[in-house]
């Protein structure tokens, strides 16, 4: 009976954030924390803003899988479609809309 192995971290185990898009529980520093200003959804670079935040893996693929699951409005708790360009932007690395 080992107990070796596993993720620790100092003893801790690293925080863990589940996906939006697939689902899949990763370490919280592979995905990109999202956050809900007005109607949009857009990405928390520095991990400052306020409010509740949704994370997602830096992938297209997860970022169409949330909206197809409308993982957003749930995710944000609001009733509304939410505007993902700033985010859609983001991960194909275009500057525009970027504030
Ligand atoms: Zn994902």
């Amino acid at each position: 009976m080992r107990q070796h192995g596993k993720l620790e971290y100092g003893g801790q185990a690293a925080p863990q954030r589940t996906c939006v898009g697939c689902r899949v529980r990763t370490a919280k520093s592979e995905l990109l924390r999202l956050v809900r200003v007005e109607d949009h959804v857009v990405p928390d670079l520095r991990g400052r803003l306020p409010g509740r935040g949704a994370s997602l893996h830096p992938s297209l693929s997860c970022l169409e899988l949330a909206e197809r699951r409308r993982a957003f409005p749930r995710a944000f708790r609001v009733r509304g479609p939410l505007d993902v360009s700033r985010v859609r932007a983001h991960l194909e690395g275009e500057p525009r809309n970027v504030m």
